[in-house]
Protein backbone atom coordinates (compact mmCIF):
# COMPACT_ATOMS: atom_id res chain seq x y z
CA UNK A 1 0.00 0.00 0.00
CA UNK A 2 1.88 3.29 -1.13
CA UNK A 3 0.52 6.64 -0.38
CA UNK A 4 1.34 10.50 -0.73
CA UNK A 5 3.44 11.30 2.49
CA UNK A 6 3.52 15.23 3.07
CA UNK A 7 6.60 14.72 5.43
CA UNK A 8 8.73 12.79 2.36
CA UNK A 9 7.10 14.79 -0.12
CA UNK A 10 6.72 11.34 -1.95
CA UNK A 11 4.79 7.73 -1.95
CA UNK A 12 5.79 5.84 0.16
CA UNK A 13 5.48 2.26 0.88
CA UNK A 14 3.10 2.01 3.99
CA UNK A 15 5.16 0.41 7.12
CA UNK A 16 3.17 0.01 10.30
CA UNK A 17 5.15 0.76 13.90
CA UNK A 18 3.20 -2.38 15.23
CA UNK A 19 2.28 -5.31 12.82
CA UNK A 20 -1.36 -5.35 11.39
CA UNK A 21 -2.01 -2.23 14.08
CA UNK A 22 -2.29 0.98 12.67
CA UNK A 23 -2.41 4.37 14.91
CA UNK A 24 -4.52 6.61 13.24
CA UNK A 25 -5.09 10.49 14.16
CA UNK A 26 -7.23 12.98 12.84
CA UNK A 27 -7.73 16.24 13.60
CA UNK A 28 -11.67 16.90 14.53
CA UNK A 29 -14.11 20.02 13.40
CA UNK A 30 -14.44 23.38 15.16
CA UNK A 31 -17.79 22.74 16.62
CA UNK A 32 -18.95 26.45 16.37
CA UNK A 33 -21.16 25.72 13.05
CA UNK A 34 -22.39 23.17 10.83
CA UNK A 35 -19.53 21.38 8.76
CA UNK A 36 -19.26 22.17 5.33
CA UNK A 37 -19.25 19.47 2.34
CA UNK A 38 -15.67 20.62 2.11
CA UNK A 39 -14.67 19.54 5.59
CA UNK A 40 -16.72 16.55 4.63
CA UNK A 41 -14.37 15.71 1.71
CA UNK A 42 -11.71 15.37 3.93
CA UNK A 43 -13.07 13.19 6.54
CA UNK A 44 -14.75 10.77 3.89
CA UNK A 45 -11.21 10.56 2.16
CA UNK A 46 -10.02 9.48 5.50
CA UNK A 47 -12.39 7.04 5.79
CA UNK A 48 -11.42 5.53 2.69
CA UNK A 49 -7.70 5.39 3.75
CA UNK A 50 -9.21 3.71 7.23
CA UNK A 51 -11.72 1.46 5.89
CA UNK A 52 -8.87 0.37 2.50
CA UNK A 53 -6.58 -0.34 5.55
CA UNK A 54 -8.89 -2.48 7.25
CA UNK A 55 -9.62 -4.19 3.57
CA UNK A 56 -6.10 -5.38 3.23
CA UNK A 57 -5.96 -6.89 6.54
CA UNK A 58 -4.78 -4.08 9.86
CA UNK A 59 -6.79 -3.42 12.57
CA UNK A 60 -6.55 0.89 12.73
CA UNK A 61 -7.31 2.41 15.74
CA UNK A 62 -8.37 5.75 14.92
CA UNK A 63 -8.71 9.09 17.38
CA UNK A 64 -10.46 12.32 16.74
CA UNK A 65 -10.52 15.45 18.81
CA UNK A 66 -13.36 18.12 19.23
CA UNK A 67 -12.18 20.95 19.20
CA UNK A 68 -14.14 23.36 21.74
CA UNK A 69 -11.69 26.10 22.63
CA UNK A 70 -8.71 27.84 21.71
CA UNK A 71 -9.15 28.19 18.23
CA UNK A 72 -9.09 31.34 17.03
CA UNK A 73 -10.10 32.84 13.50
CA UNK A 74 -6.24 32.95 12.18
CA UNK A 75 -4.59 29.60 12.78
CA UNK A 76 -2.07 31.61 14.00
CA UNK A 77 -3.08 32.82 17.12
CA UNK A 78 -4.81 35.61 16.33
CA UNK A 79 -8.46 37.06 15.19
CA UNK A 80 -11.78 36.57 17.39
CA UNK A 81 -11.65 33.31 18.94
CA UNK A 82 -14.52 30.81 17.18
CA UNK A 83 -16.21 29.08 19.90
CA UNK A 84 -17.31 33.00 21.37
CA UNK A 85 -18.49 34.52 17.65
CA UNK A 86 -20.59 31.20 17.43
CA UNK A 87 -22.24 31.49 20.82
CA UNK A 88 -22.69 35.33 20.44
CA UNK A 89 -24.49 34.24 16.62
CA UNK A 90 -26.89 32.67 18.56
CA UNK A 91 -26.97 33.84 21.92
CA UNK A 92 -26.06 30.63 23.66
CA UNK A 93 -23.04 29.49 25.22
CA UNK A 94 -20.46 28.29 24.51
CA UNK A 95 -20.69 24.54 26.17
CA UNK A 96 -24.03 24.88 24.35
CA UNK A 97 -22.92 25.44 21.08
CA UNK A 98 -20.37 22.99 20.78
CA UNK A 99 -22.84 20.87 22.09
CA UNK A 100 -24.95 20.90 19.14
CA UNK A 101 -22.39 21.28 16.61
CA UNK A 102 -21.08 18.57 17.73
CA UNK A 103 -23.91 16.09 17.35
CA UNK A 104 -24.74 18.09 14.18
CA UNK A 105 -21.29 16.82 13.21
CA UNK A 106 -21.66 13.27 14.10
CA UNK A 107 -25.03 13.22 12.01
CA UNK A 108 -23.87 15.00 8.73
CA UNK A 109 -20.77 12.67 9.29
CA UNK A 110 -22.90 9.12 9.41
CA UNK A 111 -24.96 10.10 6.75
CA UNK A 112 -22.05 10.36 4.44
CA UNK A 113 -21.44 6.65 6.19
CA UNK A 114 -18.11 7.29 7.52
CA UNK A 115 -16.70 5.30 10.33
CA UNK A 116 -17.17 7.85 13.46
CA UNK A 117 -13.67 6.96 14.84
CA UNK A 118 -13.35 4.59 17.87
CA UNK A 119 -11.39 7.29 20.05
CA UNK A 120 -13.23 11.02 20.02
CA UNK A 121 -12.23 13.44 22.71
CA UNK A 122 -13.22 16.95 23.61
CA UNK A 123 -10.23 19.37 23.77
CA UNK A 124 -12.23 21.01 26.97
CA UNK A 125 -11.76 17.00 28.61
CA UNK A 126 -7.63 16.59 27.95
CA UNK A 127 -6.76 20.08 29.78
CA UNK A 128 -4.20 17.60 32.06
CA UNK A 129 -2.27 16.65 29.52
CA UNK A 130 -1.87 19.64 28.16
CA UNK A 131 -0.60 20.96 31.14
CA UNK A 132 2.17 18.01 31.40
CA UNK A 133 3.17 18.80 27.94
CA UNK A 134 3.60 22.56 28.61
CA UNK A 135 5.41 22.20 31.69
CA UNK A 136 7.84 20.21 30.37
CA UNK A 137 8.15 22.24 27.48
CA UNK A 138 8.74 25.29 29.52
CA UNK A 139 11.27 23.00 31.63
CA UNK A 140 13.59 21.69 28.81
CA UNK A 141 13.42 25.07 27.34
CA UNK A 142 11.38 24.72 24.16
CA UNK A 143 8.63 27.57 26.03
CA UNK A 144 8.91 30.76 27.34
CA UNK A 145 6.53 32.82 29.30
CA UNK A 146 6.32 36.55 27.77
CA UNK A 147 2.72 38.86 28.97
CA UNK A 148 1.38 35.85 30.98
CA UNK A 149 0.90 34.19 27.77
CA UNK A 150 3.26 30.65 27.26
CA UNK A 151 4.76 30.44 23.83
CA UNK A 152 6.51 27.06 21.79
CA UNK A 153 9.96 29.20 20.88
CA UNK A 154 10.48 27.66 17.48
CA UNK A 155 13.58 28.95 17.03
CA UNK A 156 14.90 26.08 19.65
CA UNK A 157 14.35 23.69 15.96
CA UNK A 158 16.39 23.08 13.94
CA UNK A 159 13.65 21.74 11.57
CA UNK A 160 10.53 23.57 12.43
CA UNK A 161 9.58 23.89 8.60
CA UNK A 162 9.89 20.07 8.01
CA UNK A 163 6.44 19.16 6.76
CA UNK A 164 6.40 22.31 4.77
CA UNK A 165 9.74 22.69 3.25
CA UNK A 166 9.28 26.32 2.84
CA UNK A 167 11.53 29.26 3.82
CA UNK A 168 10.72 30.72 6.97
CA UNK A 169 9.99 33.99 5.32
CA UNK A 170 7.47 32.32 3.13
CA UNK A 171 5.85 30.62 5.64
CA UNK A 172 5.21 33.80 8.07
CA UNK A 173 3.59 35.50 4.99
CA UNK A 174 1.56 32.67 4.73
CA UNK A 175 0.42 32.77 8.52
CA UNK A 176 -2.33 35.11 7.38
CA UNK A 177 -2.38 39.23 6.11
CA UNK A 178 -4.82 41.11 7.54
CA UNK A 179 -4.16 40.44 11.58
CA UNK A 180 -2.27 42.39 14.24
CA UNK A 181 0.72 40.77 15.40
CA UNK A 182 1.48 39.43 18.86
CA UNK A 183 4.37 41.94 20.22
CA UNK A 184 4.89 39.88 22.84
CA UNK A 185 6.32 36.69 20.43
CA UNK A 186 10.03 36.81 20.27
CA UNK A 187 9.62 35.46 17.27
CA UNK A 188 6.94 36.16 14.72
CA UNK A 189 6.60 31.94 13.52
CA UNK A 190 6.19 31.00 17.87
CA UNK A 191 2.58 30.01 18.85
CA UNK A 192 0.77 29.91 21.78
CA UNK A 193 0.68 27.08 23.95
CA UNK A 194 -1.40 28.94 26.79
CA UNK A 195 -3.55 32.04 27.20
CA UNK A 196 -3.80 33.78 30.53
CA UNK A 197 -3.86 37.43 28.78
CA UNK A 198 -7.00 37.01 26.99
CA UNK A 199 -8.14 39.68 24.93
CA UNK A 200 -11.28 38.24 25.01
CA UNK A 201 -12.96 40.10 28.16
CA UNK A 202 -16.19 37.09 27.82
CA UNK A 203 -13.92 34.20 27.63
CA UNK A 204 -16.16 31.61 29.50
CA UNK A 205 -13.63 28.55 29.57
CA UNK A 206 -10.65 28.73 31.62
CA UNK A 207 -8.88 26.29 33.72
CA UNK A 208 -6.48 26.78 37.01
CA UNK A 209 -2.75 26.48 35.39
CA UNK A 210 0.99 26.82 36.66
CA UNK A 211 0.87 30.08 34.93
CA UNK A 212 -2.55 31.75 35.60
CA UNK A 213 -5.95 30.93 34.74
CA UNK A 214 -6.29 30.45 31.27
CA UNK A 215 -7.13 28.25 28.47
CA UNK A 216 -4.93 26.42 26.02
CA UNK A 217 -4.48 27.52 22.45
CA UNK A 218 -5.34 25.40 20.01
CA UNK A 219 -2.39 22.85 18.25
CA UNK A 220 -1.62 21.88 22.21
CA UNK A 221 -4.81 20.05 21.62
CA UNK A 222 -4.06 17.32 19.06
CA UNK A 223 -0.70 16.56 20.64
CA UNK A 224 -2.48 15.88 23.92
CA UNK A 225 -4.89 13.98 22.62
CA UNK A 226 -3.14 11.92 20.19
CA UNK A 227 -0.14 11.30 23.21
CA UNK A 228 -2.43 10.72 25.53
CA UNK A 229 -4.82 7.92 23.53
CA UNK A 230 -2.54 6.41 21.09
CA UNK A 231 0.70 6.90 22.57
CA UNK A 232 4.14 7.93 21.70
CA UNK A 233 4.73 6.57 18.34
CA UNK A 234 1.90 7.63 15.59
CA UNK A 235 1.50 5.93 11.97
CA UNK A 236 -0.89 8.47 10.37
CA UNK A 237 -2.03 11.78 10.85
CA UNK A 238 -4.94 13.25 8.26
CA UNK A 239 -6.13 16.49 7.71
CA UNK A 240 -6.88 18.86 5.03
CA UNK A 241 -4.13 20.54 3.70
CA UNK A 242 -5.02 24.13 4.61
CA UNK A 243 -3.80 22.39 8.41
CA UNK A 244 -0.21 21.65 6.96
CA UNK A 245 0.56 24.95 8.13
CA UNK A 246 0.72 26.07 10.79
CA UNK A 247 -1.19 23.37 12.79
CA UNK A 248 0.46 20.33 12.23
CA UNK A 249 4.07 22.23 11.84
CA UNK A 250 3.60 23.22 15.14
CA UNK A 251 2.28 19.61 16.29
CA UNK A 252 5.16 18.04 15.36
CA UNK A 253 7.60 20.86 16.65
CA UNK A 254 5.93 20.46 20.37
CA UNK A 255 5.25 16.74 20.53
CA UNK A 256 8.56 15.64 19.26
CA UNK A 257 10.19 18.41 21.71
CA UNK A 258 7.71 16.91 24.53
CA UNK A 259 8.22 13.33 23.15
CA UNK A 260 12.68 13.60 22.49
CA UNK A 261 11.89 11.58 19.10
CA UNK A 262 9.85 11.59 16.44
CA UNK A 263 6.32 11.36 16.21
CA UNK A 264 4.88 10.77 13.34
CA UNK A 265 6.15 8.85 10.62
CA UNK A 266 3.18 9.46 7.65
CA UNK A 267 1.12 12.27 7.51
CA UNK A 268 -2.03 12.70 4.87
CA UNK A 269 -3.29 15.45 3.60
CA UNK A 270 -6.43 16.12 1.22
CA UNK A 271 -7.43 18.49 -0.92
CA UNK A 272 -9.64 21.29 -0.60
CA UNK A 273 -13.36 20.99 -1.88
CA UNK A 274 -13.95 24.40 -3.61
CA UNK A 275 -17.05 26.27 -4.82
CA UNK A 276 -17.48 28.50 -7.83
CA UNK A 277 -16.39 31.92 -5.99
CA UNK A 278 -13.22 29.93 -4.77
CA UNK A 279 -12.19 28.55 -1.25
CA UNK A 280 -15.46 27.08 1.05
CA UNK A 281 -15.70 28.78 3.98
CA UNK A 282 -17.80 28.85 6.91
CA UNK A 283 -16.69 32.05 7.93
CA UNK A 284 -18.41 33.31 4.38
CA UNK A 285 -22.14 33.10 5.26
CA UNK A 286 -24.14 30.67 3.54
CA UNK A 287 -22.22 27.76 2.92
CA UNK A 288 -23.16 24.22 2.07
CA UNK A 289 -24.04 21.85 4.35
CA UNK A 290 -25.28 17.58 3.73
CA UNK A 291 -28.51 19.65 5.20
CA UNK A 292 -28.70 21.65 2.34
CA UNK A 293 -28.09 18.69 -0.19
CA UNK A 294 -30.71 16.77 1.43
CA UNK A 295 -33.22 19.90 1.04
CA UNK A 296 -32.57 20.70 -2.34
CA UNK A 297 -33.53 16.52 -2.73
CA UNK A 298 -30.05 15.08 -2.85
CA UNK A 299 -28.99 11.08 -1.31
CA UNK A 300 -25.81 12.63 0.86
CA UNK A 301 -23.97 9.22 -0.88
CA UNK A 302 -24.14 10.84 -4.52
CA UNK A 303 -22.32 13.35 -2.36
CA UNK A 304 -19.93 10.57 -1.48
CA UNK A 305 -19.91 9.34 -5.15
CA UNK A 306 -19.12 12.99 -6.19
CA UNK A 307 -16.19 12.83 -3.76
CA UNK A 308 -14.25 9.17 -4.25
CA UNK A 309 -14.79 9.61 -8.39
CA UNK A 310 -11.97 12.76 -7.72
CA UNK A 311 -8.42 11.94 -6.26
CA UNK A 312 -8.31 13.40 -2.86
CA UNK A 313 -4.74 15.07 -4.10
CA UNK A 314 -6.57 17.01 -6.62
CA UNK A 315 -8.66 20.14 -6.02
CA UNK A 316 -12.07 19.60 -6.30
CA UNK A 317 -14.63 22.25 -7.78
CA UNK A 318 -18.25 21.50 -6.26
CA UNK A 319 -21.40 23.12 -8.74
CA UNK A 320 -24.66 21.38 -8.74
CA UNK A 321 -24.48 20.60 -12.26
CA UNK A 322 -21.62 18.49 -11.15
CA UNK A 323 -23.88 17.22 -8.16
CA UNK A 324 -26.33 16.56 -10.54
CA UNK A 325 -24.21 14.07 -12.86
CA UNK A 326 -23.24 12.51 -8.99
CA UNK A 327 -27.00 11.81 -8.65
CA UNK A 328 -28.21 10.18 -11.57
CA UNK A 329 -24.54 7.77 -11.51
CA UNK A 330 -25.72 6.86 -8.26
CA UNK A 331 -29.45 6.63 -9.34
CA UNK A 332 -28.12 4.23 -12.41
CA UNK A 333 -25.62 2.45 -10.30
CA UNK A 334 -28.29 1.55 -7.25
CA UNK A 335 -30.94 0.52 -10.12
CA UNK A 336 -28.63 -1.61 -12.19
CA UNK A 337 -27.76 -3.34 -8.67
CA UNK A 338 -31.71 -3.78 -7.84
CA UNK A 339 -31.87 -5.67 -11.06
CA UNK A 340 -28.89 -8.16 -10.17
CA UNK A 341 -30.72 -8.47 -6.38
CA UNK A 342 -34.09 -9.34 -7.92
CA UNK A 343 -32.43 -12.36 -10.15
CA UNK A 344 -29.66 -14.01 -7.85
CA UNK A 345 -29.07 -16.67 -9.83
CA UNK A 346 -25.81 -18.62 -10.84
CA UNK A 347 -22.22 -20.12 -9.24
CA UNK A 348 -19.81 -17.58 -7.71
CA UNK A 349 -16.76 -17.88 -10.39
CA UNK A 350 -14.39 -18.03 -7.42
CA UNK A 351 -11.12 -17.13 -9.96
CA UNK A 352 -12.64 -14.26 -11.60
CA UNK A 353 -14.02 -12.60 -8.20
CA UNK A 354 -10.55 -13.42 -6.52
CA UNK A 355 -9.29 -11.61 -10.31
CA UNK A 356 -11.15 -8.49 -9.61
CA UNK A 357 -11.19 -8.03 -5.91
CA UNK A 358 -7.17 -7.76 -6.50
CA UNK A 359 -7.57 -5.74 -9.04
CA UNK A 360 -9.80 -3.42 -6.89
CA UNK A 361 -7.13 -3.79 -4.16
CA UNK A 362 -4.64 -2.29 -6.27
CA UNK A 363 -6.42 0.77 -7.22
CA UNK A 364 -6.86 1.63 -3.78
CA UNK A 365 -3.46 0.63 -2.67
CA UNK A 366 -2.50 2.81 -5.36
CA UNK A 367 -2.14 6.24 -3.63
CA UNK A 368 -5.74 5.95 -3.00
CA UNK A 369 -6.88 5.85 -6.58
CA UNK A 370 -10.93 5.75 -5.42
CA UNK A 371 -12.13 6.69 -9.12
CA UNK A 372 -10.34 4.12 -10.53
CA UNK A 373 -11.33 1.58 -7.85
CA UNK A 374 -14.85 2.32 -9.02
CA UNK A 375 -13.95 1.84 -12.98
CA UNK A 376 -13.36 -1.67 -11.21
CA UNK A 377 -16.84 -1.93 -9.96
CA UNK A 378 -18.42 -0.49 -13.42
CA UNK A 379 -16.46 -3.49 -15.30
CA UNK A 380 -17.79 -5.96 -12.64
CA UNK A 381 -21.13 -4.81 -13.94
CA UNK A 382 -20.88 -5.14 -17.42
CA UNK A 383 -18.93 -8.66 -16.95
CA UNK A 384 -20.98 -10.54 -18.91
CA UNK A 385 -18.70 -14.09 -17.94
CA UNK A 386 -19.75 -13.30 -14.23
CA UNK A 387 -22.71 -14.58 -13.03
CA UNK A 388 -25.14 -12.16 -10.77
CA UNK A 389 -24.23 -14.02 -7.53
CA UNK A 390 -20.42 -13.27 -8.52
CA UNK A 391 -21.92 -9.85 -9.28
CA UNK A 392 -23.35 -9.27 -6.17
CA UNK A 393 -20.31 -10.95 -4.06
CA UNK A 394 -18.05 -8.77 -5.41
CA UNK A 395 -20.36 -5.52 -4.97
CA UNK A 396 -20.65 -6.59 -1.02
CA UNK A 397 -17.58 -6.66 -0.90
CA UNK A 398 -16.31 -3.39 -2.53
CA UNK A 399 -18.55 -1.93 -0.45
CA UNK A 400 -16.96 -2.36 2.78
CA UNK A 401 -14.96 0.47 1.19
CA UNK A 402 -16.56 2.69 -0.73
CA UNK A 403 -19.87 2.54 1.40
CA UNK A 404 -21.99 3.41 -0.92
CA UNK A 405 -24.68 1.27 0.74
CA UNK A 406 -24.96 -0.12 -2.59
CA UNK A 407 -26.24 -4.06 -1.62
CA UNK A 408 -27.90 -2.39 1.31
CA UNK A 409 -31.16 -4.41 1.70
CA UNK A 410 -34.75 -2.51 1.91
CA UNK A 411 -34.99 -1.23 5.53
CA UNK A 412 -38.70 -1.23 6.81
CA UNK A 413 -39.60 0.20 9.73
CA UNK A 414 -42.65 -1.96 11.35
CA UNK A 415 -44.57 1.71 11.55
CA UNK A 416 -44.32 1.23 7.45
CA UNK A 417 -45.38 -1.64 7.44
CA UNK A 418 -47.89 -1.89 9.79
CA UNK A 419 -49.29 1.21 7.36
CA UNK A 420 -48.81 -1.01 3.95
CA UNK A 421 -50.78 -3.95 5.33
CA UNK A 422 -53.45 -1.72 6.50
CA UNK A 423 -53.74 -0.47 3.65
CA UNK A 424 -53.72 -3.84 1.70
CA UNK A 425 -56.66 -5.17 3.94
CA UNK A 426 -58.51 -1.78 3.27
CA UNK A 427 -58.14 -2.34 -0.90
CA UNK A 428 -59.23 -6.07 -0.10
CA UNK A 429 -62.67 -4.99 1.68
CA UNK A 430 -62.87 -2.28 -0.80
CA UNK A 431 -62.99 -4.81 -3.51
CA UNK A 432 -65.11 -7.31 -1.92
CA UNK A 433 -67.63 -4.61 -1.73
CA UNK A 434 -66.97 -3.83 -5.80
CA UNK A 435 -66.23 -0.80 -4.59
CA UNK A 436 -63.48 -0.55 -7.03
CA UNK A 437 -62.76 3.13 -7.26
CA UNK A 438 -61.91 3.17 -4.03
CA UNK A 439 -59.99 0.05 -4.39
CA UNK A 440 -57.70 1.93 -7.42
CA UNK A 441 -57.30 5.50 -5.23
CA UNK A 442 -55.88 3.04 -2.49
CA UNK A 443 -53.47 2.04 -4.58
CA UNK A 444 -52.50 4.83 -6.21
CA UNK A 445 -51.66 6.28 -2.57
CA UNK A 446 -49.15 3.70 -2.42
CA UNK A 447 -48.05 4.15 -5.16
CA UNK A 448 -47.42 8.12 -4.80
CA UNK A 449 -45.43 6.89 -2.30
CA UNK A 450 -43.10 5.01 -3.70
CA UNK A 451 -44.97 1.47 -2.95
CA UNK A 452 -46.07 -0.73 -5.54
CA UNK A 453 -48.34 -3.46 -5.51
CA UNK A 454 -49.09 -6.40 -7.11
CA UNK A 455 -51.85 -9.26 -7.39
CA UNK A 456 -50.17 -12.39 -7.49
CA UNK A 457 -51.57 -15.84 -7.05
CA UNK A 458 -49.98 -16.35 -3.54
CA UNK A 459 -51.41 -12.95 -2.61
CA UNK A 460 -50.78 -9.33 -2.58
CA UNK A 461 -46.92 -8.62 -2.56
CA UNK A 462 -45.18 -4.59 -2.60
CA UNK A 463 -42.05 -3.46 -3.51
CA UNK A 464 -40.79 -0.18 -2.18
CA UNK A 465 -38.95 2.57 -5.17
P1 LIG B 1 -12.26 22.83 10.94
O1 LIG B 1 -13.65 22.46 11.40
O2 LIG B 1 -12.17 24.16 10.30
O3 LIG B 1 -11.25 22.66 12.04
O4 LIG B 1 -11.87 21.80 9.77
C1 LIG B 1 -12.14 20.42 9.81
C2 LIG B 1 -11.37 19.70 8.71
O5 LIG B 1 -11.78 20.13 7.40
C3 LIG B 1 -9.85 19.94 8.73
O6 LIG B 1 -9.20 18.70 8.46
C4 LIG B 1 -9.61 20.92 7.61
O7 LIG B 1 -8.32 20.82 7.10
C5 LIG B 1 -10.64 20.45 6.59
N1 LIG B 1 -11.07 21.46 5.60
C6 LIG B 1 -11.33 22.78 5.83
N2 LIG B 1 -11.77 23.39 4.69
C7 LIG B 1 -11.79 22.43 3.72
C8 LIG B 1 -12.16 22.40 2.33
N3 LIG B 1 -12.62 23.48 1.69
N4 LIG B 1 -12.04 21.24 1.66
C9 LIG B 1 -11.60 20.11 2.28
N5 LIG B 1 -11.26 20.06 3.60
C10 LIG B 1 -11.35 21.19 4.32
ZN1 LIG C 1 -5.39 18.99 14.89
Amino acid sequence: MKFYNTLTRELNEFKSIDGKNVKMYTCGPTVYHYAHIGNLRSYICEDILEKTLNYIGYNVTRCMNITDVGHLSSDSDTGEDKMLKGAAREHKTVLEIADYYTKAFKQDFEKLNNKWPKIVSKATDNIDEYIKIITNLLDNGYAYISNGNVYFDTTKLKDYYQLTNHKEDEMVVGARAGVEEDTYKKNQADFVLWFTKSKFADQELKWNSPWGYGYPGWHIECSGISIKYLGEYLDIHCGGVDNIFPHHTNEIAQSESYLGHKWCNYWFHVEHLNDSSGKMSKSKGEFLTVSLLEEKGYNPLAYRLFVLNSHYRKVLTFSFDAMDQASSMYDKLISKIKILKNNPIGDINTILVEEYINKFKSCLMDDLNTANALTILYDVLKDSSLSNNSKLYLIKDFDKVLSLDLIKENEISDDLKKYIEEKIEDRRQAKLNKNYALADQIRDELMSKGIIIKDTREGVTYEIK
